[in-house]
């Protein structure tokens, strides 16, 4: 199938009020201008040099997400185009991400990533730990940054009850933080699972292969 008729599949799968995350990593430029010419307009990158050399090349008003794991070190290289960080895994990072806005004067959008899977390979903050930073956040600790939503990944297996079970303790952790301040993006779901998410509350899911088609990092 076409990225065309791959685009249209899965817009047409998502409730209007969900957003879609269309993830570009290891697809070219022409591909991703393909998509942004069919009205998709938010893509997500997870390697900031990848992202740094592909955001000049593309329209301007495309709103970019870092949704893999970001080095502080690297914080630097996106501050002043990046819409949304997704993947804030530590308190360090919060506060790079914080002081490299300030640079720019600019408020930077970024999801708390949450360790919801079962598997010690995956990124993210412990329950407790996010609700720290929440605190601190609604208490007034990062001027630059607009704490907006959470982001989770389940583990990678085809039991879908697993799966649900562990998207719900990230919506649970949701609906708890959004009594203190409101929160716009529940952040969940991906090729394989995003049926799954949006059943379970999410509102903005990431989806790559299932738009782009397989990706080869053999190159
Ligand atoms: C690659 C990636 C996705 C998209 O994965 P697909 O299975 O290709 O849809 C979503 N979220 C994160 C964090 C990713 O790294």
């Amino acid at each position: 199938m076409s990225i065309q008729e791959n685009y249209g599949n899965i817009k047409n799968q998502l409730p209007s009020t969900v957003e879609l995350v269309a993830v570009s990593k290891t697809h070219s430029v022409s591909a991703i201008q393909e998509v942004y010419d069919l009205g998709q307009r938010v893509f997500g990158e997870n390697k900031v040099q990848e992202l740094v050399e592909k955001h000049p090349l593309l329209p301007k008003d495309i709103q970019w997400h870092l949704i893999g794991h970001l080095q502080t070190n690297k914080v630097k290289y996106i501050a002043e185009f990046i819409d949304t960080i997704q993947s804030v895994d530590s308190e360090k990072l919060l506060n790079e991400i914080n002081k490299e806005a300030a640079k720019h004067h600019r408020k930077i959008k970024v999801l708390l990533q949450v360790k919801i899977a079962d598997e010690e390979t995956k990124f993210g903050l412990e329950i407790d730990e996010a609700k720290n930073i929440f605190q601190k956040f609604v208490d007034g600790a990062y001027s630059n940054i607009e704490i907006t939503g959470l982001m989770g990944m389940a583990t990678f297996t085809d039991d879908k009850d697993q799966v649900g079970r562990e998207f719900q303790i990230l919506k649970d952790l949701f609906d708890e933080l959004d009594k203190t301040k409101t929160l716009e993006t529940l952040s969940m779901g991906m090729s394989d699972d995003f049926p799954t998410a949006i059943s379970c509350g999410a509102n903005s899911v990431r989806v790559g292969s299932a738009i782009f088609g397989r990706r080869d990092y053999s190159q």
